[in-house]
Order: structure tokens, then C-alpha cells, then sequence
């Protein structure tokens, strides 16, 4: 089918951004009214770029070619060399675990692949590619040849498109209820069938790696600890003790399970299950480091005030915890709230809790996450490294 876009429309096209709204539409031709790959033509015709088009989302086109190529599993397997290439230059080998394709920032637009030893896990987050799921799933196998890809499509934009939830086996062996992964030498448990997102925060791992540097002797708060990916890296690193904060019962335990593989001894009373916010405002102990990690408080663009407040009442409590000269690492998942606001939101926890505040550094994703420069809004994690002057 084709799309052609409104007189004066295409520069954001030519530019690179891989979204097309319904508000750069002039008009349609050979529409079925459901999902279909588009070709897309400034208004005075002239070819833009080839996608993914889909009537029922606000999101009218999602961009997948600039070159007049055939979408099929060649054009996977281009897409995906590419991405293995990037991996390859940037991760160590001791490291088996990655994000293999991550969406527009791999030019494959609703495409998310995450790599678990030898297992992959895919999202198919919209009703385009997941139209296009067996040519993606054809050139995974045929170039990682995993032991099995396992498809946990579920949530987020799939939930916004109408689409049900897609789960379970696509090709070859069923994971095992637990896949144990490496990560710079540091061994953890991943449920990939139940677990959060795809099983494990594989965005936090240089996070992490900066956190061990500073964890030596020191006495650490990790605040939505989940399956104690910081804890496990600060014990490795020789902390003196990490107490992990965590509503999620079975994600506890798997820290638990994690650690004790490790060989790492953690105190019960070390493991809390509670809820971060009431457990911040009742502390009374002092930290050399306090992590702050939440899930995305602001979901949508209208959560964005609400979420500010709860980002700040974290981020005070933590700062009034921290002993001079300790350091917090927090975070914010949240799309739709910007580094800038959230640097404003901390700002303003930082007056409130009375505490001078130097930041050190600010933090995001590692390299297997690309975020397109074309496409912005695909950068949604964020952090600071701060500490606290007195
Ligand atoms: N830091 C983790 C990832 C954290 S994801 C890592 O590196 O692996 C956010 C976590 O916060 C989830 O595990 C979720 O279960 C937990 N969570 C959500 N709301 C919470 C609350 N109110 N109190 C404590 N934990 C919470």
C-alpha cells in the first residue's frame, strides 16, 4: 500500500525519525483497513522510505527501510548482523547475557530481543512487526542458533494496539524454569517465562559495574532490588553489607538463590520485603551508598506530575540517609519524563532534605541498548551518580 504524507510533512522522515502520526497523513491508497508494509511519499510523490503501517495507532507508520529493499528475512538478517556487530565491539566475552536487538535504536521499530545464555526472548510490541514474526524469528534462529526463542509479548504499546498477549515457545526447547546467565563474572538465576520484563535488567549492567568500583567496605541500601542485580556486584566487590529492598516475594527469593550461587553471605534481615517508599521514610540507619532503582512511575504523559512527587519523596529520603560524603545512584525509567525534569525533581529533593549535592555523573544505557540519535524518545532510562557534601 502507499501512504502519502501532507505538503510539507516529510523533513522529519528525511531526517531519520522512524515515526509517521496520523497528523502528517494527506492520504491513503490501497488501504485494507488492518496492518501492512507502506510505502511512503512526499506530497508531491517522490519515495520517502518503506514501514509499517497500522490504521489503529496514533503511530501511523513505523519506519523500516529508507532503501527500496524487500522485508523479509534477508532484511532481518542485515538488521541483525548489524546489531550482533555492535554487540561484539562493545561487550566482554565473560558476558552472555545482552540485549540483542533494542527497537527503533536497531532500526527495527516494536522489535525487542534479549539474549540469556542460549536462549533468546523476544517482544513483539506492535501490530506491524508482530505481523512480520515469522521472517524475524527465521533469521534469529538461522543466525544465533539458539537453543530455543521464547516469545513474551506482553504489555506496554501491545496493550495500547489492541493486541493480546503472545507467550511461549516459538522455536526449538522450552528455557528451563531458571537459565542461569553470566555477567561479568557473576553468576544469577533468570526466570525468562515469568520474570519482570524479559527476566532480568540487562539496561543496568555498566550501572552496575560502576557501582562495584565504589562498593568496597562500604554499607549499602539498594532500594527495588528485584533479583539483587546491584547487591550481587557491590558483595563481589567486597561491601561491608547490602540490604535489598523489594516488594516482589519471588524476586527475593531468586536474589537469595542468585547470591547463594555466588557464594556470597547475606543476612535473612538483609532481604526486605517491602515497600520502598514506606521503608525510605522509616529508616533510620545512615549509608555510605543508597541505590535507588524504581519501575517507571509515569507510565503515561498524564502520570508525569504525579510520578514528579514520587520521584521526589524517593530521592529526598534517600539524600537525608546518606552519610557526608556518601553517594546515591538513582534512577528513572520513565519515557515521558525528561532528564532535564527529573535533574529538577532531584534538585528539589536535594533543598528539601537540606543536603548540598554535587553530581558526579550522569548515567544511561549501555552500548547493546542503542537509542537512534533520530529517534529520542527511545532513551528512557536515566540517572545520576551524586554525592552528598554534608
Ligand atoms: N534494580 C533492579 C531492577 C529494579 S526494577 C535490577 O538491577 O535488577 C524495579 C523493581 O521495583 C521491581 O523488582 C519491582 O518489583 C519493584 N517494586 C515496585 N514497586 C515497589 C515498591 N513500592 N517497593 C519496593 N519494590 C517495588
Amino acid at each position: 500500500m502507499r501512504v502519502f504524507l501532507k505538503k510539507g510533512r516529510e523533513r522529519p522522515v528525511l531526517n531519520g525519525h522512524p515515526w509517521i502520526f496520523s497528523g502528517a497523513i494527506e492520504k491513503t491508497e490501497e488501504d485494507s483497513g488492518s496492518t501492512a508494509i507502506a510505502d511512503v511519499f512526499d506530497s508531491r510523490g517522490n519515495w520517502l522510505a518503506r514501514g509499517l503501517y497500522n490504521p489503529k495507532s496514533q503511530i501511523r507508520v513505523r519506519i523500516l527501510t529508507w532503501e527500496k529493499e524487500e522485508i523479509d528475512s534477508f532484511f532481518f538478517c542485515r538488521r541483525l548482523s548489524q546489531a550482533a556487530a555492535l554487540r561484539e565491539k562493545f561487550l566482554p566475552p565473560s558476558t552472555n547475557s545482552y540485549r540483542v536487538v533494542n527497537g527503533e535504536g536497531d532500526l527495527l521499530p516494536g522489535l525487542v530481543v534479549d539474549r540469556y545464555s542460549d536462549f533468546l526472548v523476544c517482544q513483539f510490541f506492535t501490530a506491524g512487526i508482530d505481523k512480520l514474526k515469522g521472517a524475524g524469528v527465521d533469521a534469529l534462529s538461522s543466525l544465533f542458533k539458539p537453543r530455543g526463542i521464547y516469545e513474551r509479548s506482553e504489555g506496554g504499546v501491545r496493550d495500547e494496539e489492541e493486541l493480546p498477549p503472545s507467550v511461549g515457545v516459538l522455536v526449538g526447547e522450552e528455557p528451563p524454569e531458571l537459565v542461569r546467565i553470566e555477567e561479568n563474572q557473576i553468576s544469577f538465576l533468570v526466570d525468562v517465562r515469568k520474570g519482570q520484563k524479559t527476566g532480568f535488567f540487562l539496561d543496568q549492567r555498566d550501572n552496575r559495574t560502576l557501582l562495584s568500583s565504589l562498593a568496597r567496605d562500604m554499607t549499602i541500601l539498594n532500594c527495588f532490588a528485584y533479583t539483587g542485580g546491584f547487591a550481587a556486584y557491590a558483595l563481589k566487590a567486597g561491601a561491608k553489607r547490602v540490604i535489598s529492598v523489594e516488594s516482589s516475594r519471588p524476586a527475593l527469593e531468586l536474589a537469595r538463590e542468585s547470591f547463594d550461587l555466588n557464594g556470597f553471605s547475606v543476612a535473612e534481615q538483609d532481604l526486605v520485603r517491602a515497600d520502598a517508599f514506606s521503608y525510605l521514610k522509616s529508616c533510620t540507619e545512615e549509608f555510605d551508598i543508597v541505590v535507588l532503582d524504581p519501575p517507571a512511575l509515569a507510565r503515561k504523559r498524564g502520570d508525569v506530575a504525579a510520578a514528579a512527587g514520587s520521584y521526589k519523596f524517593l530521592n529526598l529520603h534517600a539524600l537525608r540517609l546518606l552519610k557526608p560524603g556518601g553517594l546515591l545512584f538513582t534512577f528513572c525509567c520513565s519515557q515521558h519524563l525528561s532528564l532535564d525534569l527529573f535533574q529538577k525533581i532531584v534538585f528539589g529533593a536535594a533543598v528539601d532534605a537540606s543536603r548540598r549535592v554535587q553530581l558526579l555523573k550522569r548515567l544511561g544505557h549501555p552500548p547493546d541498548h542503542p537509542v537512534s540519535l533520530h529517534h529520542p524518545e527511545g532513551e528512557y532510562l536515566k540517572g545520576f551518580l551524586l554525592s552528598v557534601l554534608e
